[in-house]
C-alpha cells in the first residue's frame, strides 16, 4: 500500500498553507480518490459531503454523466489545440452561449484565459488599454473595495483588498485605490478612473460578507455617470451560485466586464472567460498598435470548452435554477438551529453561499492563534463534512446537486462540531 501522506509531504507544496504544520509528523493528509454527486471520497474508503463544492467551483456534482460524455466524446476528437491563430468549434460554441446568458446586451465578446485570477487581469489591460486608445489616458487608476479579493497573481493582487494575503508584495503591486463603500468612491475625482472592480452582491474571501442591497445598481448608475468602467468579478458568483444565474442579474446590472472561472466548466477543469461589450472591443480595431497582447499556452483549451458546454446544457436540460430555488429556502430554514447556538454571530446567506461565523458568545471575536474556524472544520470531517472556514467563517457552499437528506447531514454537521469544539455553557 502506498504511504500517500508521507509521499506528499515529500514534494507537495500546497496553496494557502503553513506548510510546516502540514508536514507535522501528527498531520495525516487527507487524500481524496474519487468522488459522485455532491459526495467525496478518500483513499481510506471514507465518504464526505463536499460542503464548498471544492472550493467554490463544482455546481452539478461529481462525475455528472453529462459532463463526463462530453469530455470523452471531446477526447476522440482533440485535447486542446492552440487559441493564437487558430479557432476551434467548442469554444466559438462556448463564446455564443455565454453572451447569449446576457440577453439584456451590450456584452458581445468574449476572451478566454485559464482562471479568475487571470480573467481578472484579462479584464484590467483591456479597461486601461481602452482608455489610451480612446484618448484618455488620464484614466488610469483602478478602484477595489476593502477586503475584496480578485485572484492572486500580481495585478489581480493589487486589487485585492485582505492584508494577510496580499500586503506582504505591495512594494510590487500597482497601486489601487480601495473604498469602503458608494460614499467613499463618490469622494474621488472620477476622471482618474478607469474601472471599478466588485465582486457583485457578496464578497466571498472577505467571509461572505454582503453587500447592501442596491449597491451593485446604484454602482453602475455612478460608473454612467462618470464614464468609468464596471467589472464584475462572478468567478465566485457567477452560474447561479446566487439563485440567479449571474449575480449582477439581480440588479438588473450589465458590467462592461464580467471575469467568469470557477463553476464556469462545473468545477471540471481549469477555464475562464472575460466577457466585454462590442464598444470596448471596437476601440481595439485597426492595425497592430491596437491590439490586446496578452494570452496564455491554454486560452480557449477544448476539454474545457467541452466540458462549460456540458454544464451550461445541464442548467437548461435540468432545470438547475428552478430547482435551486427550494434548495436555498431549505436551507435558511436548515440553519435556524445553527443561528442559535451560543458562538454564533451571524449566519449570512446568499442564495446557495453560507457564512456562519463565529465569536465567543456571540460577540468577541476569538483570538487568531486559536484557529477556531479551522478546527470546527477539522471535526466536521468525523461528522462527514469536508468544507474550509475563511478566519472564523465557516463557509458552506454545497453543489446543486445536493439532495435535502445530505444538505441536512452537512448543517448538522456543523452544528455538531460547533458544539463540540466551542462548548455551549
Ligand atoms: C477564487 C476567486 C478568484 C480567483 O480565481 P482563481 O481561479 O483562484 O485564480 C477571483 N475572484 C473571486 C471573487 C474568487 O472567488
Amino acid at each position: 500500500m502506498i504511504e500517500w501522506g508521507a509521499a506528499d509531504k515529500a514534494h507537495s507544496w500546497h496553496p494557502f498553507t503553513p506548510m510546516g504544520d502540514w508536514c507535522a509528523p501528527g498531520h495525516e493528509p487527507l487524500m481524496l480518490a474519487s468522488g459522485q454527486g455532491a459526495l467525496l471520497r478518500d483513499t481510506e474508503g471514507r465518504e464526505y459531503i463536499d460542503g464548498n463544492s471544492s472550493i467554490w467551483t463544482n455546481l452539478h456534482g461529481h462525475r455528472h454523466p453529462k459532463i463526463d460524455a462530453a469530455l470523452r466524446a471531446q477526447l476522440d476528437l482533440v485535447a486542446h489545440t492552440s487559441f493564437l491563430g487558430f479557432s476551434n468549434p467548442p469554444a466559438t460554441r462556448l463564446a455564443a452561449e455565454l453572451i447569449a446568458l446576457w440577453p439584456e446586451g451590450p456584452l458581445n465578446r468574449v476572451f478566454f484565459s485559464d482562471n479568475g485570477s487571470t480573467a481578472i487581469e484579462v479584464a484590467l489591460k483591456m479597461a486601461a488599454q481602452f482608455f489610451q486608445l480612446t484618448g484618455e489616458p488620464e484614466r488610469s487608476r483602478f478602484v477595489a473595495f476593502s477586503n475584496a479579493y480578485h485572484g492572486d497573481t500580481m495585478g489581480a493582487s493589487s486589487l485585492g483588498g485582505i492584508n494577510a494575503f496580499h500586503g506582504r508584495f505591495s512594494a510590487w503591486q500597482f497601486p489601487a485605490t480601495h473604498v469602503d463603500g458608494m460614499p467613499a468612491l463618490q469622494q474621488l475625482n472620477p476622471k482618474e478612473i478607469a474601472a471599478v472592480v466588485i465582486e457583485p452582491l457578496v464578497q466571498g474571501a472577505a467571509g461572505i460578507r454582503l453587500w447592501p442591497e442596491g449597491m451593485l445598481a446604484a454602482l453602475r448608475n455612478w460608473c454612467d455617470l462618470h464614464g468609468v468602467l464596471l467589472i464584475a468579478d462572478e468567478v465566485m458568483t457567477g452560474f447561479g451560485r446566487t439563485g440567479s444565474m449571474f449575480a449582477s442579474q439581480k440588479e438588473g446590472v450589465v458590467p462592461d466586464f464580467v471575469a467568469l472561472a470557477k463553476g464556469l466548466t462545473g468545477g471540471y477543469m481549469p477555464l475562464a472567460a472575460t466577457l466585454t461589450s462590442e464598444r470596448i472591443f471596437a476601440a481595439f480595431l485597426g492595425g497592430p498598435e491596437r491590439t490586446l497582447y496578452y494570452g496564455h499556452s491554454y486560452t480557449a483549451n477544448q476539454l474545457g470548452c467541452a466540458a462549460a458546454l456540458a454544464s451550461l446544457a445541464i442548467f437548461r436540460e435540468e432545470n438547475v435554477l428552478a430547482g435551486l430555488q427550494h434548495k436555498i429556502a431549505r436551507l435558511s430554514e436548515m440553519l435556524a438551529p445553527v443561528r442559535a447556538l451560543r458562538h454564533v454571530a451571524d449566519v449570512r446567506q446568499c442564495g446557495f453561499i453560507v457564512g456562519i461565523e463565529l465569536r465567543r458568545d456571540g460577540i468577541t471575536p476569538f483570538p487568531p492563534e486559536s484557529l477556531t474556524g479551522a478546527r470546527v472544520c477539522l471535526a466536521a470531517r468525523q461528522f462527514g463534512l469536508l468544507t474550509r472556514a475563511i478566519r472564523d467563517v465557516i463557509v458552506l457552499m454545497p453543489p446543486y446537486c445536493i439532495t435535502d437528506a445530505e444538505l441536512q447531514s452537512a448543517v448538522d454537521a456543523i452544528l455538531k462540531s460547533i458544539t463540540i469544539t466551542l462548548p455551549q455553557d
